[in-house]
């Protein structure tokens, strides 16, 4: 029996272990924790990948997306459009920030926020759209600027899962995942696809006077030291954290590459079965798959995953509850079957390992395990 866990971080980190020890040796030694020179040369080497003016390092993804708000001045009940079907912090700082959550529903072959339902949800309060590109491939960012642009709303893109991601727009601009939007908010906590060994985070912007202000929120909403001209936060990447990230960068095409790789034989051995709806990809964007999420038809969803269990591989379900479901969330203005895809995904979803160190050996024991089972 092979042992499968969702990710392998560690197999990871071996890879690369003298070059990550001896920068962090090295930020031992000169005790540089806070704004030492690997978070500016981080900075500088994730801007040049990207193609974005400015990177703006914080301490989370969760952080980011609360920043972007505070940075654009959004002003308690003004109203955010997000999608049902994503992780809770998305909408968990629109509601600390006392903005309104309007919750709309998502596309079924891609699990992308829907663009209709965006149209469809607009009031004259609403201020800013939150897409969430998610398990890795970018949301139909293109129909979404183009609501924003004739409703005169920001557009901040939720981009924890899809760092790398290319989209490609009608006219053959291509452009990074996060880039795209008024601001993009990414996460590099470890299990992302370029995480740290710890918490991370970082938001993009093309707009100069923006990302100055968001350096200003960050950092307890002063320009000049000690004037403080805005509320703010305490949000910092560490150096060490920096470092770590600086190395893992200049491989984040070959771990897109080798999660590609793994996605591709999923497909392939998943392909002759209906009992498995295997993911589509949008033909506009790459996918980076931060995680590989196929809906099961007619399979007991329970019985499949203590039987992985048994066998030694890691499943998941993401998400089990949409944000409407969740009791923290709860809201009159919504109730269980109002947004029946994304309902629908939470109850036949299942998430398979996904890393960057699969063998073939592995990949063959997880879909040999599966088809076995499901018969
Ligand atoms: C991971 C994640 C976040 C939050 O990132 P943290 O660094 O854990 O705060 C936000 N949104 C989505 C979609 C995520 O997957």
């Amino acid at each position: 029996m092979l042992n499968i866990p969702m990710v392998d971080l560690v197999g990871q980190y071996n890879k690369i272990k003298p070059e990550v020890d001896s920068a962090i040796q090295e930020i031992l030694s000169t005790a540089a924790f806070i704004n030492g020179p690997h978070v500016k040369k981080f900075q500088e080497n994730l801007q040049e990948y990207l193609g974005v003016k400015h990177v703006i390092p914080c301490a989370n993804g969760t952080d980011a997306l609360q920043v972007a708000m505070m940075a654009l001045s959004l002003e308690p009940g003004d109203e955010v459009i997000t999608t049902t079907f994503t992780f809770i912090a998305t909408a968990e700082v629109i509601a600390l920030l006392r903005l309104k959550p309007v919750l709309v529903d998502v596309e079924r072959d891609s699990y992308n926020i829907d663009p209709a339902a965006i149209e469809r949800a607009i009031t004259p309060k609403t201020k800013a759209i939150v897409p969430v590109h998610i398990f890795g491939q970018c949301a139909n960012m293109e129909a979404i600027m183009d609501i924003a642009r004739r409703h005169n709303l920001y557009v901040v893109e939720d981009n924890a899962q899809a760092i790398g991601a290319d989209y490609t727009f009608s006219d053959g601009t291509v452009k990074k995942s996060g880039t795209i939007g008024t601001i993009g908010c990414t996460s590099f906590f470890p299990s992302k696809n370029l995480g740290c060994f710890g918490d991370g985070g970082a938001l993009f912007t093309n707009d100069d006077s923006l990302a100055e202000q968001i350096r200003a929120v960050v950092n307890h909403g002063m320009k000049v030291r000690y004037y403080h001209d805005y509320v703010g936060v305490n949000s910092r990447l560490d150096t060490i954290q920096a470092a770590v990230l600086d190395i893992k960068l200049k491989h984040l095409d070959e771990y897109i590459a080798a999660r590609q790789y793994a996605a591709a034989y999923y497909d392939k051995a998943f392909s002759a079965t209906d009992k498995i709806i295997t993911p589509k990809k949008s033909d506009f964007t790459t996918h980076v798959y931060h995680q590989y999420v196929m809906i099961l038809n007619g399979v007991d969803r329970a019985k499949l995953m203590q039987h992985l269990q048994e066998k030694g591989i890691a499943c998941a379900i993401y998400y089990p509850v949409p944000l409407h479901e969740q009791k923290a969330y709860q809201d009159s203005r919504y109730k269980k079957g109002d947004f029946p895809v994304s309902e629908y995904l939470c109850e036949n979803v299942i998430a398979l390992p996904m890393h960057t160190e699969f063998t073939d050996e592995k990949l063959e024991y997880v879909t040999k395990t599966i088809l076995d089972f499901i018969g």
